[in-house]
């Protein structure tokens, strides 16, 4: 079976968040299911020189206006297709925008330019080269099904997954016409939306099937709460909408081998990890003295409820805890954290940015993570943290809802639980939960008990792939019989 993905980020040459990780991780998942995957993404400037050596494959003279190569390349066992087309990626800043995080005023162009190409190759423009199905990640790749449906490529089936519903690519109507789409696409059961384009929202009504990153994200996106607009298309398309949980590189994350820590360790040689714990500390200024350490990594963002966390630092602290935070994001929500850290030094830490690596020795230092998502399509961090032994606090939402077993009673004298879950997301709720931890660890019969559940959790990619495959299959023998 032959797979077209098409993305915009792909771990480990550029990435923004869990997309990233998904894009790099499936490929490798579906390779013994007997799924070859070619990775459509675009030439940015970090991306090439990460890949150095490529090899042009064909040209195109005319995407949107511009002259376009194609360019592959095999990069640690990913095989890639890039998309250079030097006036829309060869830029400073960062995937999507400015230095200033402002986004870049082209994004329409840059995004459909990748979505049209994927529609070619899905054509069988490359030689020797025909698609059984594509496979477009959020809105940055969703205009792939819309034009595979107007162009040559309408008979091959298609997928588009939905990372974060929050981000739909919404544009002005004035794009339109330089689209290269024909007059009648502009309406309510394709890219037209409340008249703008929509780029998910067009991908949504094109693509044959639907799939986001948890069963319950699936449930939620069905609600006017999460659905963020789109509810309504969404459950039009209800029998074709499926969620199937992200599971995680299980090579790269793995606690025994993970070059970025002090000292690597296993389930059965959990002591270990303190080495980890002092690493972090000394790297955060805190003090490493008992009572357990919590730490986010994260975007600072409302959707990432770290708000929420803010208001709840000094209650964290008064019961004898320490935060180790590394994340970036909106400036009001990494003021309250930075105000937070430097009222109580040795107590709270902070590092602004995005640091790959040190994300690594936070698993495995930190006791507890805190991820208090108002929403979460399936969240990675919290996998990470199952596999590393770092308990992960969790608002029930989302995929956190369908990867975490909360320590209730039950869960913990039937020994399956895995991490303690709240709601709402309210500062009152998580410092009920907070309390909870405090009292579980201090019993370290039950911790190492949650501790080694978590890490003999399945997060790996096995299921996740298998159900990927036969969706794949039913679309491609679908289209064939029909
Ligand atoms: P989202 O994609 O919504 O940001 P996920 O939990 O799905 O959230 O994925 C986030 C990914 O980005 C994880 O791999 C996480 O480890 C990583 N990450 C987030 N913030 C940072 C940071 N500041 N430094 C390093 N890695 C980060």
């Amino acid at each position: 079976m032959k797979v077209l993905a098409v993305t915009s980020e792909i771990y480990p040459l550029v990435k923004t968040g869990g997309l990233a990780d998904v894009a790099g991780a499936l490929p490798h998942a579906l390779k013994p299911h007997g799924v070859e995957t070619r990775t459509l993404v675009p030439g940015y400037p970090a991306l090439l020189a990460k890949l150095g050596h490529t090899n042009k494959v064909m040209t195109f003279p005319d995407v949107l206006g511009e002259r376009a190569a194609l360019l592959e390349a095999h990069h640690e066992g990913l095989h890639l297709l890039v998309l250079d087309i030097p006036a829309l990626y060869q830029r400073e800043g960062g995937l999507y925008g400015d230095s200033t995080g402002a986004d870049f005023a082209d994004n329409w162009r840059r995004f459909a330019a990748l979505s049209f190409v994927a529609a070619e190759l899905a054509a069988g423009a490359l030689d020797g080269y025909q698609p059984d199905l594509v496979h477009a990640h959020d809105w940055q790749a969703a205009m792939a099904p819309v034009y595979m449906c107007f162009g040559r490529a309408h008979a091959v089936p298609s997928v588009l997954t939905i990372h974060n519903i929050a981000f739909q690519g919404m544009f002005h109507p004035g794009i339109f016409p330089y689209l290269g789409l024909p007059s009648f696409a502009f309406a309510v059961d394709s890219v037209e939306y409340y008249n703008h384009v929509g780029y998910l929202k067009g991908g949504l009504q094109s693509a044959t099937a639907i799939t986001t990153v948890s069963p319950s994200y699936a449930q939620e996106i069905l609600q006017h709460e999460f659905g963020m607009g789109l509810e309504g298309v969404i459950a039009s398309r209800l029998s074709d909408l499926s969620g199937i949980v992200n599971g995680i590189d299980t090579d790269v994350w793995d606690p025994d081998t993970d070059p970025h820590l002090a000292k690597n360790y296993s389930a059965s040689s959990l002591r270990r990890r303190s080495a980890n714990r002092a690493a972090l500390c000394r790297r955060f200024d805190l003090d490493n003295d008992t009572g357990p350490l919590f730490c986010v990594v994260s975007r600072l963002t409302g959707q990432k409820g770290m708000d929420v966390l803010a208001d709840v630092v000094d209650e964290l602290v008064s019961h004898g805890g320490k935060l180790a935070i590394l994340g970036s994001g909106e400036p009001w929500i990494e003021r309250a954290l930075k105000d937070a850290s430097d009222r109580h030094p040795g107590r709270v830490g902070m590092v602004i940015g995005y640091d790959e690596p040190l994300s690594h020795l936070m698993q495995a230092g930190s006791d507890a993570i805190v991820i208090p998502s108002r929403f979460e399509p399936c969240g990675l961090t919290q996998l990470y943290a199952l596999r590393y032994g770092c308990v992960p606090v969790v608002a029930r939402t989302g995929g956190l809802t369908d990867t975490i077993i909360d320590a209730n009673e039950a869960a913990l004298s039937s020994r399956v639980a895995t991490g303690f879950k709240f709601s709402p997301v309210t500062p009152a709720s998580l410092s009920l939960a907070l309390r909870r931890v405090f009292a579980a660890y201090a019993d370290p019969q039950i911790w190492t008990r949650l501790q080694t559940r978590g890490m003999k959790s399945d997060v790996s990619w096995d299921m996740s792939a298998a159900r990927y495959v036969s969706l794949y299959s039913r679309l491609i023998k679908d289209r064939t019989s029909s």
